[in-house]
């Protein structure tokens, strides 16, 4: 049983492309949906840096066409990830921000911010999202918040985990679980469906979002939910849809005009932006054209789309999908028949075709549109901070028992994976094994921790290796134990002992490579304390100088009242006047970032206008409808 935590706790869906924040209403007895400053349910997962600000969701993707390579997206493609990993080649090309190779060939993002280049990691990106989505549900819940779920795609492997745990850390969140984004989404689908239905459902959950697939079997019984299978592409979604309509439209420039637009990052994200938009038109009509002016050297660009040709430019990832799907059967070994429910998940299972493939793949099984595809996993995710938190009442009793998505072993001889914990394991979960010496008299084994379904170990993903010393020096075969554990979070520690000796050395895993070392995640906390500073400045500036622009405004409108001139002398107007221009000036000084200007701007401005204007002023706000 996992400790319960104090205070209020948040559920997060950090998305590749939106992001989505959730609590438990007690008053309600059920998880809300938190709404953001723009009034939206979804917050884009996007950040921008630009000579004098840092721009953080709607804010960022809103300038993203005249700010493209210092506009960030997709930074969960990037975590825990290797720059050199296939799978982000192609998204290298596509991308208009830079990706460089950095220590250990971890990715990092190159930016321009108040003039200066700054290298950031994914971790660093996605924990500037995390703190909006904090700040989001402060907003709204009028308190601090600082427990929360972070939802990851079920795929994810240790690393990937990891590196959100410390996106996490970083925006000052204590992350009290990671769940897998299928499994959040079944806990919302059986909260809805605890009491309407008796015994046993098996229920497939079709997670299809922005940048990930996940599947997943899951059975629900009263209120136990118990995942059976997992399994997806961390690489498949939305956001692969839209590259290859983006691709094909930039060779049909090319055809058309005789020039790439490839080098040209804020050509490539206008493209990108009318592709998602016309993409989502798809989804309900047949045709829609896509119209850009002056595309690229004055160009205009216009180009009529059909869902056929969508669908024929997607054929093969629509239909991975769909192996995919099979495969989680498979691994459960549940026939499509035995599926009472599949439920729909992430924002392209609205697509038609995908839709029409699963209904086809099911043999003609309706579809559950019932929850909300864009909602659900935050949803889940709420209602799994809220079984884990003290103070939490009305909380229905869900118990809800997730897998491993990966098999965890160690490397063997001959380069063979031998499995100590075997995927869909029920986590958290506690596996041990006797290994033997290789070789005679050696004191020293060294233990390399993998992850993957591969039978050769180095196929799969070296999650770490740490050494076992002090073993007595005597003939190949002597026993010694290796440990797993697996966290509720699904990250792994891995510990080795020689019971003759005694010897516990090197026990956890250290040298995950790739992941931020607690040196750099407490640098980049500092880092986002100063970003958090900064934000602060920002709005106390932009509050200062609005309430300085709104003084001039009301006092102009004052002044244009013959009652309120005609009792101030020409001298004494002049000078509030010239007062006026000059605080004008200052508001349009771009330069100026001080909040304390503007403040002291205002006041020096109200003694000048108060003895004479002091008593007029508040009717005439009235007479003015001010
Ligand atoms: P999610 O990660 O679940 O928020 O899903 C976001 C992805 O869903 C993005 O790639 C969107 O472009 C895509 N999406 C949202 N609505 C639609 C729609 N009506 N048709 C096709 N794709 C959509």
């Amino acid at each position: 049983m996992a400790k319960k935590q104090k205070g209020r706790a948040i559920g997060i869906d950090l998305g590749t492309t939106y992001s989505c924040v959730a609590a438990w209403e007690k008053q309600n007895g059920r998880a809300e949906i938190i709404v953001n400053d723009q009034g939206n349910r979804t917050t884009p997962s996007f950040v921008a840096f630009t000579d004098s600000h840092r721009f953080i969701g709607d804010a960022a993707k809103n300038q993203a066409a005249a700010n493209p390579s210092n506009t960030i997206f997709d930074a969960k493609r990037l975590i825990g990830r290797k720059y050199k990993d296939p799978t982000i080649e192609n998204d290298l090309k596509l991308w208009p921000f830079k990706v460089v190779s950095g220590v250990d060939d971890k990715p990092m993002i190159m930016v321009n911010y108040k003039g200066k280049e700054k290298c950031l990691a994914a971790e660093e990106i996605s924990s500037m999202i995390l703190t909006k989505m904090k700040e989001i549900a402060e907003a709204y819940m009028d308190s601090s918040v600082n427990n929360a779920v972070i939802t990851v795609p079920a795929y994810f492997n240790d690393s990937q985990r990891k590196a959100t745990k410390d996106a996490g850390i970083i925006a000052g969140l204590n992350v009290i679980r990671i769940i897998n984004e299928p499994t959040a989404a079944a806990l919302a689908y059986g909260l809805q469906k605890r009491g309407n239905c008796s015994g046993k459902r098996n229920v497939f959950i079709f997670d299809l979002g922005g940048g990930t697939f996940d599947v997943s079997l899951v059975t629900i019984e009263g209120d136990n939910i118990e995942v059976k299978a997992t399994t997806g592409d961390t690489h498949l979604g939305g956001e692969d849809f839209d590259n290859r309509m983006v691709s094909h439209l930039v060779q049909e420039f090319k055809r058309k005009n005789g020039v790439d637009i490839t080098g040209t990052p804020r050509a490539l994200r206008r493209l990108r932006n009318e592709c998602e938009k016309a993409k989502r038109i798809l989804s309900h009509t047949n045709e829609t054209t896509i119209e850009i002016d002056a595309l690229f050297q004055g160009v205009d660009f216009r180009f009529s789309l059909t869902r056929a040709c969508f669908e024929e430019l997607n054929r093969d990832l629509f239909e991975k999908c769909m192996e995919i799907a099979q495969k989680c059967l498979d691994d459960a070994k549940m026939k499509k028949s035995k599926i009472h429910d599949v439920v729909l998940v992430g924002g392209s299972s609205r697509i038609p075709k995908v839709q029409s493939l699963l209904h086809n793949f099911f043999e003609g099984k309706e579809l559950c549109k019932s929850i909300n595809p864009d909602e659900a996993v935050a949803f889940g995710a709420a209602v799994q901070a809220a079984l884990l938190s003290e103070d939490y009442s009305f909380v229905p009793p869900l118990v809800l028992v997730d897998v491993t998505p990966l098999s965890l072993g160690i490397k063997v001889k001959g380069d063979l994976m031998s499995v100590v914990i075997p995927r869909n394991t029920i986590i958290p979960a506690k596996r041990s094994a006797v290994y033997f010496t290789p070789k005679d008299y050696i004191s020293t084994v060294t233990i390399n921790v993998y992850e993957g379904e591969r039978t050769k170990a180095s196929d799969n993903n070296l999650l770490g290796t740490f050494p076992l010393s002090g073993l007595p020096l005597v003939f190949k075969g002597h026993p010694f134990n290796v440990y797993f554990e697996l966290d509720f979070d699904g990250i792994l520690k891995v510990r080795a002992e020689d019971k003759t000796t005694g010897s516990k050395n090197g026990i956890t895993i250290t040298n995950e490579k790739g992941r931020l070392s607690n040196a750099e995640i407490n640098r980049m906390v500092k880092e986002a304390a100063l970003f958090k500073e900064e934000d602060k400045k920002f709005k106390m500036m932009v509050k200062a100088k609005n309430a300085l622009d709104d003084y001039i405004y009301k006092m102009e409108k004052a002044m244009e009242d013959s009652d309120v001139s005609s009792k101030v002398s020409p001298s004494k107007k002049q000078r509030i006047m010239a007062a006026f221009s000059e605080g004008k000036a200052l508001i349009q000084n771009e330069h100026e970032t001080e909040a304390c200007v503007f403040e002291n701007y205002l006041r020096r401005l109200q003694n000048i206008c108060r003895p004479i204007l002091i008593n007029k002023v508040n009717t005439c706000f009235k007479m003015f409808g001010i």
